[in-house]
């Protein structure tokens, strides 16, 4: 050994070589002590995805998968970049360098719109948004789809496309075993009275799979106030009301969702922290939020470098769901958001639980269908998560 000199005295290299053998354990210890740590606290991907997970908010229009986008542009002969698959795929999902803003976010969907040209591909997308929840472990889906987007490219009747998703939705329930519902969207940027009829169409079919009413848009731009009245009505006839608020526009609008719209839930709300009263108020109401970070960082609502407010919104005592808003366009599945959130955002694992369970219990389904669902998916996370 090096640091032994020749002419050191024997007591000295005990001495040296206690002092070494210490160290060594020492060292020992530490790397055991955080191998053990790493072990018992970091999942894998594949740990968050066999885990029986909870979606309430997912849009069918941004769940398009991309191997039926490029079949149906070759099949179709569409004016897009076929013979090029990655300059496709840029068209319809966020890319790595594309600018985090909502006018790059929401240009997904305009290429996306290009699809819906057939009852035979809006009952397939449907499906396939089903297959794809089961194959990462949903076991209830609040599918939403907006009747209008779908009906445009070929002026369907608004009635005919909600009954071709709701047809699709059932049947691939019972083939995957997904429990599905659906929530139809109306958009503020579009009339009251389109909204007026789509609301109506959507109460025609309350016990026929579509349980609740969305209201989606431009947020920033177009108040809620004029569509005070339909989803007044709707929720007297029965519709349960989740409304988009709080990501591109201020905490004022979710007072106005939960106010004067009667939202139960609220999609997002990530800015609900601009306004001290906007948390009382939803903490006395029990509204629910339906958080979706990746989506959020993708659009520029929360900047790159910024903390996303998912963990504060649960330390202030506000109900919270984990989602994925739009999979396809932001190439995730609801594991993808579990994981960011436990093995980046360092949200314990007991407290994703908690999101997961929320996220059944704030559903639109009557209490008597959640009960038998609760209890399973309950004993299921226990197993998973001690
Ligand atoms: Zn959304």
């Amino acid at each position: 050994m090096a640091w032994l000199e020749r002419g050191d005295s024997p007591k000295k290299s005990n001495e040296i070589l206690r002092q070494f053998s210490e160290f060594l354990w020492y060292a020992i210890s530490i790397f055991l002590f955080q191998k053990t740590c790493m072990t018992e606290n970091s999942k894998t991907k594949e740990f968050y995805k066999s885990l029986p997970k909870v979606e309430l908010h997912r849009h069918l229009e941004g769940s398009l998968r991309l191997s039926t986008i490029l079949e149906l542009a070759h099949a179709w002969g569409l004016n897009l970049p076929i013979a090029d698959p990655p300059r496709l795929r840029a068209l319809v999902q966020v890319q790595k360098a594309d600018p985090p803003t909502s006018t790059n976010f929401l240009s997904k969907f305009e290429t996306l719109r290009l699809f819906f040209r057939s009852q035979e591909v809006i009952m397939r997308v449907t499906r396939e948004a089903v297959a794809d929840a089961a194959a990462d472990n949903v076991r209830y889906m609040e599918l939403r789809f907006t009747p209008v987007a779908l009906s445009k490219a070929q002026k369907f009747p608004l009635d005919e496309v909600m009954d071709w998703v709701i047809a699709s939705a059932r049947q691939a329930e019972q083939d995957f075993g997904v429990v599905t519902r659906l929530i139809a969207s109306v958009n503020r940027h579009e009339s009251v009275s389109i909204a007026e009829t789509v609301a109506g169409l959507a109460v025609d079919r309350l016990n026929n799979g579509i349980i609740g009413l969305d209201l989606a848009g431009a947020e920033g731009k177009f108040p809620a106030a004029p569509f005070e009245g339909v989803f007044k009505e709707a929720c007297k006839a029965g519709m349960r009301i989740t409304i988009h608020a709080g990501e591109w526009g201020g905490a004022e609008n979710i007072i106005e969702a939960i106010q004067t719209l009667n939202a139960e839930r609220i999609g997002h709300g990530v800015r609900i922290f601009e306004n001290p009263y906007a948390v009382d108020l939803a903490i006395e109401r029990g509204t629910t939020f339906e958080v979706c970070p990746t989506s959020n960082y993708q659009s520029g609502v929360i900047g790159p470098e910024d903390t996303h407010p998912l963990a504060r919104m649960i330390d202030a005592g506000l109900c919270v769901t984990l989602n994925t808003d739009d999979p396809s366009i932001s190439n995730i599945a609801l594991s993808d958001e579990c994981y960011l959130a436990c093995e980046q955002m360092a949200l314990p694992l007991d407290t994703l639980k908690t999101t997961i369970s929320n996220g059944l219990q704030a559903s639109f389904l009557p209490n008597s269908s959640q009960e038998k669902l609760l209890n399973s998916l309950n004993l299921e996370l226990t197993g998973a998560i001690q």
